[in-house]
């Protein structure tokens, strides 16, 4: 481990170890040791071992206790609670920044901005703590009925490793304002920010210990134990379509519900009429913003063909030129892949794409000047001129990979960009108003752009189409996730007509 890295963990973290983070402390883990690897160099910098069932047991055990005594808090009290959780997010945004950039190989530039959105998101739900109310249904008089927004209970969560404190924070303050207990497992890829994020929640006051755990774990290891746990009344993941579709069958046997937060392949269109400087550099912030590995990353660029060869030769020179490099430089844009793995599949599907025609138009692997490093480095790529059916056009890379695909009329566009499964997100560039409308309109995903791409805001709802998953994160609408409405009825009538039964 680095001397930085040790340092942050003990000023982040009980002790200073690394373990799961369990009402107040950090618990060894009993199973297979895990190692952490540096992205920018290839290094492993820390090994742990992976949870397991016994510390997910422990986590279970902290919850139910701390989230009666959370829910026994006063609405505003539970709100001034979480303000001082952004409070003291705020206070730590550079550690914590520093410490994603160093773990999960995420430029510095990118990591300040997410550690800043999660005090956001607590702030946001905080005001939310007092303001979440059922409502009363006009009845006949006969009676009263209302209803009420109550938590589930405990609420697992299961999140990847690419924007790791930023999801885990995005998942928990809506958890915890409905009034659930957390148990966030976090990739076992980048567990620490998640860990430093669990202790600092700690730390404010108000926080009951239990309340949010976070468990230092596996997937089919520790996620799914506490996955099917027997206390777990609702499971909420965010990753890959595979592993969901097995979470969510393995929630369903408990008769558990889930929400689903999955992959894309996001179609960014850009019509001949549109400002095609704004529309060039939207098209590459939506590509290799965080070096494509995002789940709204807009990797299938749809080019009207009257403008396509301008467009992507315009794209390939403003590619050339962003700034690549480590991502402890405070100038770098696009930083490493976050691990071998996901290193190694992108570049077999860029070969593979320009075996089936693709042409090259910029990046197709590791620059030389990196090739030492022994990190995950992998240029900014476009591959030009990609066929609608290619699996380049189809699948998700989660890498920094574009697929162009010239088109001709507004409903080949429409066509095309439906033809996945998934459903994420979408943008389109125009600036005949009446089109960017009925593309909005058209195009099958959960989050749609005109004349912008990846703009997104904790008050706005997040969520797929289709293959991209089911439920809303975010905004009001993530209360209505978190939440289970109960029904109250009232006899009010002096004589009542009937006893049982419905009333009309
Ligand atoms: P992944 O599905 O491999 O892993 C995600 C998490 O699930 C990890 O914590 C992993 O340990 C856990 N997991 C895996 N199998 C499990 C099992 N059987 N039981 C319990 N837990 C299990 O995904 P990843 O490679 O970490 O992340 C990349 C994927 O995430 C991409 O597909 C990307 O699009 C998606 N993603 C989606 C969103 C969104 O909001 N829609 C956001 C970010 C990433």
């Amino acid at each position: 481990m680095t001397d930085r890295i040790a340092e942050l963990l003990s000023s982040l973290l009980p002790g200073g170890k690394v373990g799961s983070y369990v009402a107040g402390e950090i618990l060894p883990g009993t199973g297979a040791q895990l190692d952490l690897v540096n992205p920018a160099n290839g290094q492993v910098f820390l090994s742990f071992a992976d949870a397991g069932a016994p510390v997910v047991q422990a986590a279970m055990e902290a919850a139910r206790p701390a989230q009666r005594a959370w829910m026994a808090m006063s609405a505003a009290a539970r709100g001034r609670a979480m303000w001082e959780v952004a409070r003291l997010v705020r206070a730590h945004v550079k550690e914590l920044a520093e410490l994603e950039t160093l773990s999960a190989g995420k430029p510095i530039r990118d990591t300040m901005g997410e550690v800043g959105k999660v005090a956001e998101m607590f702030e946001y739900y905080a005001g939310w703590a007092d303001k979440l109310h059922g409502e009363v249904i006009p009845v006949p008089t006969t009676h009263l009925n209302y209803t009420r927004p109550e938590p589930f209970g405990t609420v697992v969560q299961i999140t990847p490793w690419n924007a790791p404190i930023f999801t885990a924070g995005w998942q928990i303050a809506p958890a915890i304002c409905a009034g659930n207990a957390v148990v966030l497992k976090p990739s076992e890829l980048t567990p620490l920010t998640s860990l430093a994020l669990g202790a600092i929640c700690d730390k404010a006051e108000g926080i009951p210990r239990g309340l949010i755990s976070i468990l230092a774990g596996g997937g089919p290891t520790t996620g799914a134990a506490a996955v099917s746990h027997p206390d777990t009344r609702l499971v909420v993941f965010v990753g890959s379509a595979e592993a969901g579709a097995q979470i969510a069958a393995a929630a369903a046997r408990n008769i558990v519900p889930s929400l689903l937060e999955l992959g894309g392949k996001s179609a960014n269109i850009v019509f001949a009429d549109a400002d095609l400087s704004r529309a060039v550099a939207g098209a590459q912030a939506a590509i290799f913003g965080g070096a494509g590995q995002s789940c709204v990353a807009g990797s299938r660029l749809l080019v009207q063909r009257s403008a396509h060869a301008e467009f992507v030769a315009r794209l390939a020179n403003a590619t050339n030129r962003i700034p690549f490099g480590l991502p402890t430089d405070p100038a770098t844009q696009i930083g490493p892949i976050n691990n071998r793995r996901q290193f190694d599949k992108i570049g077999a599907m860029v070969k593979e794409a320009t075996a089936a025609g693709a042409s090259l138009a910029a990046g197709g692997g590791c620059p030389v000047e990196f090739q030492s490093t022994g990190g995950f480095f992998f240029a900014p790529t476009i591959l030009d001129s990609v066929a609608p059916d290619a699996a380049i056009a189809r699948e998700e890379v989660f890498g920094p990979v574009l697929a162009v695909l010239p088109f001709d009329t507004e409903e080949e566009a429409v066509a095309i960009a439906n033809s996945t499964p998934f459903g994420l997100a979408g943008a389109v560039w125009t600036q005949d108003v009446a089109r960017a409308h009925r593309v909005a309109g058209a195009v099958r995903a959960g989050t749609f752009w005109v004349n912008s791409y990846k703009t997104i805001n904790v008050a706005s709802p997040f969520g797929g189409f289709g293959r991209s998953g089911f439920g809303r994160s975010s905004g009001r609408e993530a209360l209505a996730a978190y939440t289970q409405t109960k029904s109250v009825w009232v006899e009010t009538a002096a004589a009542p007509a009937v006893a049982f039964g419905y009333v009309g």
